[in-house]
């Protein structure tokens, strides 16, 4: 066989287009194979594909191949222009790659699945390509990605708020709390934010969601208020949330107690902060003496901590009016408790009571959302090259987009 047989069968080339020519340069360990195609009489329009005479021939162009053998394999070919009669002067398709792309469709076949298995740097060295073009294969594969997803309305659904970078710089991420894929992200977290984020949806599509978890966020609530119908039965505040609310009273009730303390030279809280942001069940055992010992001490610290553990049985209640009752005395307790941060945060769930207990209609949290919290800090951890919101978008679509990227 051949080297332009051989080419010929491994890019899959077919008529009119064949291997003409194959060079391997060993020193740069490289592989150019040149094509061409047969005269033809008509080629079709890209975007009509009507039939149309040749115009000319473009610019010699170049193809990023899968390597072979470890050679870096370029494909180069002159792309035949048409004249078409609506649509003026136009590059021909190859059917080797998408129009636009400096690769071949098996290498971003290739660099997808790679993309998919580390982070762009990562990639970028394994495929020895530029971080701008592995993040330029990340946009094509999340454009084709969104482009093919089915339209689905979500019946429960997720809308979180993200801390982009120090500088309160925020995202909004919708997501679909039955298969935890992401919807969309838009840029801050206003109600401009959360419209962008269902822009894919019509006033009608949205009769069709069911609940929405999120956090006691005004311009979130107003949003979906204006949105959907009857939403004052489906906005559900999530626990997760609720909780982390309590989780900052706590730690702010700490620091304050660790300023007193330390004034009378008592430095039991020093170096306590993070036992405090455990959950009951979850203090590590070697934290167990300490962490007991602090709890027994009886401290302003460890009764707001008792308070927020507490807190959290609420959702354990069977039905909405055991939560509503439950709620009550939790209430009573932690206005009472002279402690002003846990009163406030109680203050913040009375005004908010009826999404609090909607939890008992649609039991959902944001748990799928807090899912994707693990992907999205690893995204965040590798965003030194994110020089944009849209780039954060791309990537999180491309990872947790539940989207069909390869060509
Ligand atoms: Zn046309």
């Amino acid at each position: 066989m051949r080297d332009t047989e051989l080419y010929q069968q491994i890019l899959g080339l077919e008529a009119p287009w064949r291997v003409v020519r194959v060079e391997l340069d060993v020193k740069q360990t490289r592989v150019d194979v040149f094509a061409e195609h047969a005269k033809r009489k008509t080629w079709p329009c890209p975007e009509c594909e009507a039939p149309c005479g040749l115009h000319d021939h473009d610019e010699e162009r170049t193809w990023r191949h899968l390597d072979s053998c470890q050679f870096q394999t370029l494909l180069h070919a002159s792309v035949p222009r048409v004249r078409c009669d609506e649509h003026g002067v136009k590059q021909v398709r190859v059917p080797w790659a998408e129009p636009r792309s400096r690769f071949t469709l098996l290498f971003e076949r290739f660099a997808i699945d790679v993309l998919r298995e580390t982070d762009i740097l990562g990639a970028a060295r394994i495929l020895d390509i530029s971080w701008d073009e592995a993040h330029g294969i990340m946009g094509r594969a999340v454009t084709r990605g969104l482009a093919r997803r089915e339209h689905k309305v979500p019946e429960y659904m997720g809308l979180d708020e993200k801390a982009l970078a120090r500088g309160q710089r925020y995202a909004t991420i919708a997501c679909d709390l039955d298969d935890g894929h992401v919807i969309d992200v838009a840029p801050e977290r206003t109600s401009e934010s959360v419209v962008r984020c269902l822009g894919r949806f019509s006033l009608n599509d949205l009769e069709g969601i069911k609940a929405v978890a999120m956090d006691m966020w005004q311009p979130f609530i107003g949003t979906v208020s204006r949105l959907l119908p009857q939403a004052d039965t489906k906005i559900v505040f999530d626990r997760f949330h609720i909780v982390a609310h309590m989780n900052k009273a706590v730690d702010i009730v700490r620091r304050r107690e660790n300023r007193e303390l330390r004034a009378t030279g008592d430095e039991r809280l020093v170096g306590s902060k993070h036992l405090w942001l455990y959950a009951a069940e979850r203090v590590p055992e070697q934290s167990f003496d300490d962490f007991f010992a602090l709890q027994r001490a009886n401290l302003k610290t460890s009764r707001a901590w008792a308070i927020k553990e507490t807190l959290r049985c609420l959702w354990d209640q069977p039905t909405r009016e055991a939560g509503e009752a439950w709620y009550k005395h939790w209430h009573n307790w932690a206005t009472h408790s002279r402690l002003q941060p846990v009163r406030k945060v109680a203050e913040m769930l009375r005004r908010h009571l009826p999404g609090v207990l909607s939890y008992f209609t649609h039991r959902i949290t944001n748990s799928a959302s807090e899912a994707l919290n693990s992907t999205i800090q690893m995204i965040k951890k590798r965003a030194f090259g994110f020089r944009s919101f849209e780039n954060f978008r791309v990537a999180i679509l491309f990872r947790c987009g539940g989207l069909q990227l390869r060509p």
